[in-house]
């Protein structure tokens, strides 16, 4: 029984050893990645009730020459950890301001949404980074959506407060990703220049036939009217889905059954951007 205890040891020491490897290997990869430009950026759409597009959320795509397309669920976490992020972030946000500059000159000027990292938030010099990609693309700041989550609100909670005031009053918006999924209280919702709520899409999965999730979902979306907050549910599938959450009050719909993600640059040629 020692000596398979031992083993145990033995074969878990083994493992973490591969896992820590495997990391390794990944953060070399995405350093690669970044001067070998292989990131990319893709759009989902995003419509109202009625079915018109308002909008999109701009997601990272990496594409390895021999790992083939990396999920940023594997690659976002490598790349908080070592840091990487604030790299990729600003390239993020610098083609989101191209985008939106292009998209002003062709007259179709839509809402972007980027997702940003509470570690590239949190950086002394975000808001003066910011403020240069705008100045230097002269993108029109009020269509750019900063999509955050809640653990950014737990701790520093004065100091997020006085960054998005700051960027707020560049004209840039804020929007709460993966709501209810974290464990973040209530009050901020109130105290915060915020825009929109994003419904995670854990609790749309299974509208409208589980009671519980509907529940949940009419009460976010009656606590954002409330706090006159836009709502938007993300992961929208099935036409079932779709029909309740317009009922709810949804006011904007993101989802394979609407639109998939592609290229950025092929749906902003599409729109003669
Ligand atoms: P997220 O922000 O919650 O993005 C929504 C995810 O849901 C995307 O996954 C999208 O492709 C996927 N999705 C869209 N419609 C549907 C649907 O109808 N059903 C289902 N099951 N999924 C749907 P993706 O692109 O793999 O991104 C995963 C996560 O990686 C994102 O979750 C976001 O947290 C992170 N991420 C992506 N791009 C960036 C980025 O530029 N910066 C940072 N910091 N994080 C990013
Ligand atoms: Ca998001
Ligand atoms: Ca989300
Ligand atoms: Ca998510």
């Amino acid at each position: 029984a020692k000596a398979a205890g031992r083993n145990r040891v033995a074969f878990f020491e083994a493992l973490m050893h591969v896992e820590v490897q495997d990391r390794l290997h990944l953060e070399r990869d995405l350093r690669e990645a970044l001067l070998l430009e292989q990131f990319h950026l893709h759009l989902q759409s995003q419509f109202n009730a009625e079915g018109t597009e308002i909008g999109g959320e701009l997601l990272l795509r990496w594409q390895h020459p021999l790992r083939g397309a990396v999920s940023p669920l594997q690659f976002i976490p490598v790349a908080e950890d070592s840091g990487l992020i604030i790299e990729l972030g600003n390239r993020v946000l610098r083609q989101a301001c191209l985008a939106l500059a292009r998209l002003q000159k062709a007259g179709c000027l839509q809402s972007l949404s980027v997702n940003v990292s509470p570690r590239q938030f949190r950086r002394d010099d975000f808001v003066d980074g910011l403020r240069r990609i705008i100045f230097e693309t002269g993108a029109p700041a009020s269509f750019l959506i900063l999509e955050v989550t809640e653990g950014l609100l737990i701790e520093n909670w004065q100091d997020t407060i006085a960054r998005m005031s700051e960027l707020g009053a560049m004209g840039l918006r804020f929007s709460i990703d993966d709501f209810g999924t974290g464990y973040s209280s209530l009050a901020y919702l109130k105290k915060l220049p915020l825009y929109e709520l994003k419904v995670d899409k854990s609790f749309v999965q299974d509208t409208p036939s589980d009671p519980n999730d509907t529940v949940i979902v009419e009460a976010v979306v009656s606590m954002a009217k409330h706090l006159n907050l836009r709502v938007v549910a993300e992961g929208v599938e099935t036409q079932a889905q779709r029909d309740f959450l317009v009922a709810a009050g949804c006011d904007c719909l993101q989802g394979y059954l609407l639109a998939r993600p592609g290229p950025l640059e092929d749906w902003l040629l599409k729109r003669g951007a």
